[in-house]
Formats: structure tokens, C-alpha cells, sequence
């Protein structure tokens, strides 16, 4: 089976050819973060305007990329939320036109799903059921996996995302957005423990965590700063950040570990970039003689080929007569808000 995947639910416009019989075929992506910039964060209007730009011309790039043609893909698998609304109808109008056209079933893919997913397109990939932490820009969660489609929920941010405080940090840094591995880069020249921050909640006996406290330090830290722009400072202090962050996430998944006495781990989402926390969380994970995955690097941030994957997936795990009933039933639908747990 050959699957076309769409994904544009923010600021990233990302296409990719998967097939059952051979895995990724081709991808493509445009990110709109210089476009974005000089706002400091995504301006939902210009995100959509871009998508129409660039989604046809992409799916285009990939099938040329490939050397397949249109007629020969079985289905489109397009993020059907969550995201942004009108950058959600874009991704979508393609995905059911070419669907139209073909006569093929369209997916509605679930942006998170797609991102716990885009493990399985590693070597060697997770086999189910696994622990699952999902750090993204919107979402900080960790949940059970059983099986293909199955995500129960077991603890998650009370408040901002860990994606959502690097990029706050960055801001308060004078770092560009978006601000994760600027924040990343200059951690590594710091040096942990010449500036502690706050771990909010690593104690609390429960998968809660929280991150808007740790942004509060860091405000605290610049406003109190002799002199704020010192380099080393600045390094010192994105160093006892990233600390901070990467300590409440592998105390919160090893505790989440001995819970459910899973001992395979996938870390997922645009923070599992973070090359920090992958050594810490990996370190962690090995102690307890746990395995642990995560995406390939490219594939942390969003794209198209874990919406492809993860719309494989689904049509795998049906029925010959369930597919044929998804060709009637592609309804157009997006879902700018959508809990995971609901699949
Ligand atoms: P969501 O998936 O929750 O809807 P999103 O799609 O905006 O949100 P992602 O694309 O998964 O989020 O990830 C983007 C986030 O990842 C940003 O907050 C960005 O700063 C962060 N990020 C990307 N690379 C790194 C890195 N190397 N270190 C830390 N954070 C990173
Ligand atoms: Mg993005
Ligand atoms: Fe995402």
C-alpha cells in the first residue's frame, strides 16, 4: 500500500510518501519560521496563506521525488487536528480533492499520534506497547501506549509545555524563535549547577508537571543579573535551565516507569530533538535496564512523513471491509482541539 501524507497544523508545511512494503519513500517540508520571526511566534493568518502556497507544489516535489505517480497511491493521510483551524483546512482541502479525484480514502491523523509514531520510522523501531513521553511545543504528556490507537493518558503539564518554555527562555535570552536549540546550543557552552533553577513539582507522587514556575526563575534570574549580557552568565543560565527541564522529565518518566512496569520508552515531539535530554533520559532509561527510542532527528519537529506513518498504521490495523466502508465515509473535518485520549 502507498500512502501520501499531509501535515499542516501550524507553521510547517510537510509531505511524504510511505509505503507498507518498503517504509519512507520521499519526503518534504517548509517551515515558515522565517516568516514567522519577526513576530515572535506563529500569526495563525499568514500560517494558513503560506500552506496554500506551498501544500500542492510540495505533494508535487514528493511524487516527483519518488518516481510514482498519483494514480498509484491507495489513500491520503492528512492531520485532521490538533492545530490551528485555518491551517488545518489547507492540509485537508488537498488531502480530500486528490482523494475526490482518486477515489481514494482520505485519514484524519492525529497530530500527536503522528508524532508518538514517527518512532516507529527509526531503526530499530519500538515495538508496542510502550511508555510513551510526547514533548512538543504544545504538550508535555506521558502515556500508555498498548497497541496501535490505544493512548491512555497518565500525567501531563498543569500548566506550559516544555517546548513552550524553551522558547520562552530563548525570548528572555534575546534568542530567536523558535527557541529550542538556540537555547540548546548555548547550554552547551554552561556549565550545571553554577546557576540553579527551580524543579517544580519533580516530588509530587504523581505524573503532574509544571513549567510556568521554572520560566518565572528565569525572568528573575535576567531582571536580578549584574550584567545580563555577559556570555558566560548567559551560557551558566541556559544551562541550569535545560537542567531543570531535563531532571523533572526523567524523574517524572522513571516514575512513571516503575508504575506501569513498562520498560520501553518513546520519546517523541519537537523537544526529543533536545540533544540533552536524549543523553539524559537515555542514561536514565539504561539504568533501569529499560530500552529507550526516539524519532529520527528531522522527524522530532512536525512533518509529513509521521502523519504518513501514522495513517499507514490505521488502514494496517483495519479490516479488508472497514477500508472499503472508509472510502463512503472520508468525511471533510478538522478539529482544531482534540484529545489524544479520545482515539
Ligand atoms: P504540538 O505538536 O504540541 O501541537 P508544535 O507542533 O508546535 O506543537 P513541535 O513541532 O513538536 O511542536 O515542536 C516545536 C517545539 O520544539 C518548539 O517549542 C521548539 O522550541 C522545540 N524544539 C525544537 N528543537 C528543539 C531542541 N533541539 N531543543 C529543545 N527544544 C526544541
Ligand atoms: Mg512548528
Ligand atoms: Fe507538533
Amino acid at each position: 500500500m502507498l500512502v501520501l501524507g499531509i501535515e499542516s497544523s501550524c507553521d510547517e508545511t510537510g509531505v511524504a510518501l510511505i509505503s507498507s512494503e518498503t517504509g519512507l519513500i520521499a519526503d518534504a517540508l517548509h517551515t515558515q519560521i522565517d516568516m514567522h520571526r519577526a513576530y515572535g511566534g506563529v500569526v495563525p493568518e499568514l500560517a494558513s496563506r503560506d500552506h496554500i502556497r506551498r501544500a500542492v507544489a510540495l505533494v508535487d516535489d514528493v511524487m516527483a521525488k519518488a518516481g510514482r505517480s498519483r494514480s498509484e497511491l491507495d489513500a491520503v493521510a492528512v492531520t485532521e487536528g490538533p492545530g490551528l483551524a485555518g491551517a488545518l483546512l489547507v492540509g485537508n482541502a488537498v488531502a480530500h480533492a486528490i482523494g475526490w479525484a482518486l477515489e481514494i480514502p482520505v485519514l484524519g491523523v492525529h497530530h500527536l499520534e503522528g508524532h508518538l509514531l514517527a518512532a516507529k520510522l527509526s531503526d530499530p523501531a519500538p515495538e508496542f506497547p510502550f511508555l510513551a513521553l510526547l514533548v512538543s511545543g504544545g504538550h508535555t504528556q506521558i502515556l500508555k501506549v498498548e497497541r496501535f490507537g490505544s493512548y491512555k493518558l497518565l500525567g501531563e503539564t498543569l500548566d506550559d509545555a516544555a517546548g513552550e518554555a524553551f522558547d520562552k527562555t530563548a525570548q528572555l535570552l534575546g534568542l530567536p524563535y523558535p527557541g529550542g536549540p538556540h537555547v540548546s546550543a548555548l547550554a552547551e557552552k554552561g556549565a550545571s549547577g553554577a546557576i540553579e533553577l527551580a524543579r517544580p513539582m519533580i516530588h509530587s507522587p504523581n505524573l503532574m508537571m509544571s513549567f510556568s514556575g521554572l520560566k518565572t526563575s528565569v525572568l528573575t534570574a535576567v531582571q536580578s543579573a549584574e550584567n545580563p549580557e555577559d556570555e558566560t552568565w548567559r551560557a551558566n543560565l541556559a544551562r541550569g535551565f535545560v537542567d531543570a527541564v531535563t531532571d523533572v522529565l526523567a524523574a517524572k518518566l522513571i516514575r512513571a516507569m516503575k508504575e506501569t512496569k513498562l520498560e520501553r520508552v518513546v520519546v517523541a515531539g519537537g523537544v526529543s530533538a533536545n540533544k540533552q535530554l536524549r543523553a539524559r533520559l537515555t542514561d536514565a532509561v539504561r539504568r533501569r535496564r529499560g530500552e529507550i527510542f526516539f524519532p529520527p532527528m528531522r522527524l522530532c519537529t512536525d512533518n509529513g512523513a509521521m502523519i504518513a506513518a501514522a495513517g499507514l498504521a490505521r488502514l494496517e490495523s483495519m479490516s479488508e471491509a472497514e477500508r472499503e466502508a472508509l472510502k463512503r465515509e472520508s468525511a471533510f473535518r478538522v478539529r482544531p482541539r482534540w484529545p489524544l485520549e479520545t482515539l
